[in-house]
């Protein structure tokens, strides 16, 4: 067998690709190993949401094109290859940026890669086409230990002016209801006692297929699967997300109770220049209806700092925001000017790197400070917790509502065990709680 070293940057999207890339390669030969001195073949798994993510994959390229240079001399052939949004986006540029380059696959290209392997031991390579990938008829190497990653749609037809996705992902597309209960399945019977959802805005699914299904019918069929497992999914667009969709998640005994709903900001004006179709009104309104209908629901946004022309004051409107809705935690990033998109060409209204840091640490520290408080709000609550780690002798679980929970009874637990957990203190990013 040759050995493979795959690098994932970026979001769960590319790590499931990644479990997709191992798995199909591993009928062809190769398996995969954790050191990169000992790899046949490094692959860097790439993200091009922002610039930081970029520069991450040139600078392991970097480092890889001198251990194959220094494998060279000593007469041990490796290949150098490049897959992802990264890949998708700059494809035969990256052979002029990197002349050591065997191969370029791009996020549609996966199911090619058997021709494709075969192709770089006689040239160098890129694929980066529109080839859809989601039908996958390989096994998949998953990597997580209780959960795994089911990608029911990808690509976004949204085009934020922020955002590169619609330009690396394409245009939404959804796999059949009856390819994702199959896999579904799958994973059930493997074990897994999670199942995470995955897709730029799951909301949508359905969209393209014209077959009546949306995104609840598919999460009622999945929630009356037999077995004993929880349903996640991420993310969801403000106002894509329906009165069904709630209703079910209401319903439902497997589907856990959180939303990730992306808001970016908490001012109007900027939601207009980010091409956002929802106002701040809209937003709260989701948030208040979804609060109403389901308890202990944790719901998580994201947010960028330092859009460019946004004023102090707009930005203080969404430091606002997260105090009102109690948002229990947000992803937060600074705001890095991507190519193709409309906000890039803003050049002249880009605001200073050193304000941009500073809105970014006033943004985390309120983050910490809403997440410290939402944790608080389940001291002495019973949770249930779905134990998928352990640590130092510790054992670790999420509840439903997806806060992390550390159980400090010294009890023996499995791995995979639902337990129920009484909280007894909390700190910032996790609980801690005996079982009952
Ligand atoms: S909804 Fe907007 S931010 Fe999300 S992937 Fe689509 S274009 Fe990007």
């Amino acid at each position: 067998m040759k050995k493979v070293y795959i690098d994932t940057l970026g979001c769960q999207m590319n790590k499931s690709d990644s479990e997709r890339i191992l798995g199909i390669m591993s009928h062809f030969g190769y398996e995969e190993c954790d050191n990169e001195n000992l790899a046949d073949l490094l692959i860097v798994n790439t993200c091009a949401i922002r610039q930081l993510s970029v520069d991450k994959a040139y600078s392991r390229l970097g480092n890889w094109g001198r251990i194959k240079k220094e494998k060279k001399q000593q007469g041990i052939p490796i290949k150098i290859g490049i897959c992802g949004c990264v890949a998708q986006l700059e494809k035969e540029n990256l052979f002029k940026k990197f002349p050591y380059l065997d191969l370029i696959f791009g996020t549609r290209n996966i199911t090619q890669l058997p021709e494709l392997l075969k192709e770089i031991e006689e040239k160098r390579i890129c694929a980066a086409s529109d080839k859809p990938i989601l039908e996958n008829n390989y096994d998949i190497k998953r990597t997580q230990s209780i959960n795994a990653w089911l990608p029911i749609m990808e690509g976004c037809d949204n085009f934020c002016s922020y955002c590169v996705v619609p330009y690396t992902r394409g245009r939404e597309r959804s796999r059949t209801i009856e390819s994702v209960l199959k896999e579904a399945k799958e994973i059930i019977s493997q074990g897994y006692k999670e199942i995470t959802l995955l897709g730029q805005n799951v909301d949508s699914y359905g969209k393209n297929l014209e077959d009546g299904t949306n995104f609840a019918k598919l999460l009622k069929a999945l929630d009356n699967l037999k077995g004993n497992f929880r349903i996640r999914f991420t993310s969801s667009y403000p106002t894509d997300i329906t009165d069904e969709v709630i209703e079910t998640v209401k319903n439902s005994k497997k589907i856990c109770e959180c939303f990730h709903i992306p808001m970016q900001s908490g001012n109007d004006r900027i939601l207009k220049e980010m091409n956002r179709r929802y106002n701040v009104e809209q937003y709260r309104n989701i948030v208040d209806k979804i609060r109403k209908n389901i308890k202990n629901v944790t719901i998580t946004s994201d947010f960028i700092a330092g859009f460019p022309s946004e004023t102090e004051e707009e930005f203080n409107d969404t430091l606002k925001i997260i105090d009102e809705l109690e948002l229990d935690y947000s992803n937060t990033a600074a705001y890095s000017p991507r190519p193709f998109t409309k906000a890039g060409k803003m050049v002249n209204q880009f605001i200073d790197e050193e304000e941009k840091r500073k809105r970014l640490q006033i943004l985390n520290e309120k983050v910490k400070a809403a997440s410290l408080k939402s944790n608080e709000k389940y001291i002495d609550s019973l949770l249930e917790v779905l134990i998928d780690n352990v640590k130092d002798g510790v054992y670790q679980g999420r509840t439903r509502n997806n806060k992390v929970v550390h159980l400090i009874d010294n009890k023996d637990y499995e791995i995979g065990q639902f337990v129920n957990a009484r909280i007894k203190r909390v700190s910032t990013w996790c609980m801690f709680a005996y079982t009952e």
